[in-house]
Order: C-alpha cells, then structure tokens, then sequence
C-alpha cells in the first residue's frame, strides 16, 4: 500500500481527478519536454463528458502557459481508466511525442509506456483484515502502526494536512454569493452555521454544526478554492467536517485529531488500493462512500472504540453508500455534490454511534475488505451513464449542457 501522503493533497478544486489529476500530468510532460513549443491535448472518456464543468482544459491551459494547446474532446474511453487523455507534444512542425496518461482519482496520474513510475509501496499489508492481524499480534494502536510505515516525520504532514482541513472549513463558513458556473447555486454553509447558533434543540443544533462544516468545504471546493483530497475534491468535505466538529463542539485536541484523522485515512488508503476512489471509475460510492467510511473511522477512533469497532464503523459507512452514483449536472462539482457532502458526514456520524452500540451486542458479520470487494464490483456493473459522465440521472433530468 502506497503512503497516505499520496491520498491526502491539498490543492484547487473543483475535482481531483478532471482538474488536479491533469494538472500534475501537465507539470510533468513540462518538466520532461521543455523545449515544446505548444501542445494538443485529446481529453477521452469522462474528462471529456465533463471536463468543461470541471474546468479540466482551463487547467491544462493554464498549467502549459504560455505555451499554447488546442484541445479535441472525444467520448470513448482510452484502454485504462475512464479519465484518460493523450498528449501530443509539438516543437514547432514537428511531433516529438505522443503522451498517453490517466487520471486515476485522488489527484494520482497514471502514465502508459516508458514513462509509468512505479508506486511506491510503503506498507507490507493491503488489506484491513492482514492489518489488524498485524497489529494484534504486535500489541500496538492503528496509530502507532501508521507510523511504522510512515515514519516519525508523518505527524507534521498530519498536522499539515489537519491545518489546511480547518482552514477550508473556515474560509468556506465566511463567504456568501454565488458559486462559478451555469447553475447560479447560491452558497449556503455561513447561514447554516449561523442558524446552528440559533438552534436550541441541542440533537438539530449538532447535526447543523457539521453539515455547515461540509457545506463550507464542499462550496469551497466547487468554486476552485483550496481544499484537502479526502479522499477526493469533490467528497473532500466530509472528513474536515468530522474532524472540525470534534474540535470545536467536542472540544478534542488537535493532538488527538491528528492520530483520528491518520486512521481514517488508513481505511481511505485500503480503498485506494484494492478497489477504486474514482467516480468515472466507480461513480460516488467510490468519492462519497469511502470519505463516509474514513469519516465514520475517525470518529469511532475519537470515540475510543476498540479496532473491530472501528472496521465496523467504516464497514457500515461504506456499505450504506453502494451503488451511489455520479451524476453531477452540467458536469459541475455541485449538485448533488454539496449537499452529499453534509448527508454523508452525519452517516459518518450515524456509522460510528450505531457500531458503538450494537457492536456490543452481536459481532459484525461483514469485514471492510468484504464491503471493499463489493463496491469494486458494483461501479464495474454499474452503467457508464453514472459515473462521472453527465449522461444519466440529476444530469439527464437537467439536461444541462
Ligand atoms: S456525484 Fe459524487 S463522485 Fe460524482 S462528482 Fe459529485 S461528489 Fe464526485
């Protein structure tokens, strides 16, 4: 399994997958061919169905300027990933390379050929079930096994990670107006978080305060604000929300939060690795489904609940989101979204307190890597026209182009 600073990357929205996926691929070509003197790029597959919403030719344009690029949009899907494009590096008349890259979801690219890195692969075990075996064996905390793989220096990248959560949080809980693009969405957490004030039913009051917090990420994020990959752009909001109720309603300490915030991020990466975190790949049960199952870890983790506790919460926060789809309108990061972003983090929520109370009761039948499994297989089955494509569901029924 690959480091966790690999799932979590702060950068601009609005999607990971059509903006900092091609971003990083154009940064690279860059780097690799400097004496380029302009570019066409073929987008395929979802980047092409929804690129333009996700402002992915913007990006790439502005990643190559001052170097020009002309783009063709093409709907057939390239062998390896449904977000995938090909680039065609030019010195003046002459061709000097054709680039076939993938965006693969999380912002992680994917070159084909004799440019593919290899991953570097900083666990031994993939799996959460050789992961718990591991640690029960060794008598030590999911926390401190984070950071024998990842080394000592990893609580400063969680601390990093952490800071940029909170201050997406806040820069989105102080702007008002309308979010960039055709649909006008006005944006809404700063009043919800002031109707949290104003709510005396303490139940109503709570479940307010986080959903502002999501609401502030996920509008940020759809009006290319910086945010955190958590484990996407467009689901990036559920676990900041998680993480900043915890400190500002439950008051836990940021030293805390940060170990909450790793073990959230482990399930995320087991994810990643074994089945997809990609909505053309998976639609949103691969974005939103996971981010629920990490945010859902997190707060099992802050509630002190043992590991099986913890796979259970994460399970059940996955497993209540398969089949999801993605079916953003007009190809905007925006409805549905934004409001997924709230409604997942209170699953996440729910998850952890159901497996606080009826983990006691009966042993969860269903293990993480089971649920895991089983997304991978349904956003296989599931029909190209929900995942990431515009071209099914919310997105029909608009019929926004
Ligand atoms: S519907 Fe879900 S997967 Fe699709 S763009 Fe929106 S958040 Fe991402």
């Amino acid at each position: 399994m690959e480091s966790m600073r690999e799932l979590f990357k702060i950068g601009f929205g609005p999607s990971s997958s059509h903006t900092m996926g091609p971003q990083r691929a154009a940064q690279k070509i860059l780097e690799m061919y400097p004496d380029a003197t302009h570019f066409h790029v073929d987008l395929h597959g979802s980047l092409a169905l929804t690129g333009k919403g996700h402002l992915t030719d913007y990006i790439i344009e502005k990643t190559f300027a001052p170097k020009p690029v002309d783009f063709s949009f093409k709907s057939d899907e390239l062998p390896l990933h449904p977000n995938g494009m090909i680039v065609h590096v030019y010195n003046h008349d002459q061709k000097i390379k054709d680039i076939e890259v993938y965006s693969i979801g999380g912002g992680s690219i994917l070159f084909k050929g004799e440019l593919a890195e290899k991953p570097v692969h900083v666990y031994q075990q993939n799996t959460m079930t050789d992961i718990l075996k591991y640690v029960d064996e060794h008598g030590m905390s999911l926390y401190d096994y984070v950071l024998e793989n990842e080394g000592e220096d990893f609580e400063y990248f969680l601390s990093s990670i952490l800071s940029a959560m909170f201050e997406s949080v806040e820069n989105g809980l102080k702007k008002e107006g309308i979010i960039q693009g055709k649909l006008q969405l006005k944006r809404v957490a700063k009043s919800m978080f002031q109707q949290a004030q104003n709510t005396r039913r303490e139940a109503d009051r709570e479940r307010l305060f986080i959903s502002s917090y999501a609401y502030a990420v996920a509008e940020e994020n759809a009006d290319g604000g910086k945010i955190v990959t958590a484990p996407t752009c467009g689901a990036s909001g559920i676990m900041p929300a998680i993480l900043y109720y915890c400190y500002k309603q439950l008051h836990i300490e940021k030293k805390d939060l940060i170990k909450a915030l790793a073990i959230g991020g482990l399930f995320g990466n087991v994810v990643k690795t074994n089945a997809t975190i990609s909505g053309a790949d998976g639609g949103c049960q691969a974005e939103v489904g996971t981010a629920c199952a990490m945010g859902a870890a997190t707060m099992a983790w802050i509630y002190e609940l043992n590991n099986s506790l913890i796979e259970y919460a994460a399970e059940m926060g996955l497993e209540h989101n398969l089949g999801l789809t993605c079916d953003p309108v007009g190809g905007y990061v925006q409805i549905p979204c934004i409001e997924r972003n709230g409604y997942g983090s209170l699953r996440a929520l729910d998850a952890a307190m159901l497996a606080k109370q009826l983990g006691y009761l009966r042993k969860n039948k269903v293990s993480f890597d089971t649920i895991v499994k089983v997304m991978k297989e349904t956003g296989k089955d599931l029909s190209s026209a929900y995942k990431e494509t515009s071209l099914g569901g919310l997105a029909k029924e608009f019929g926004l182009s």
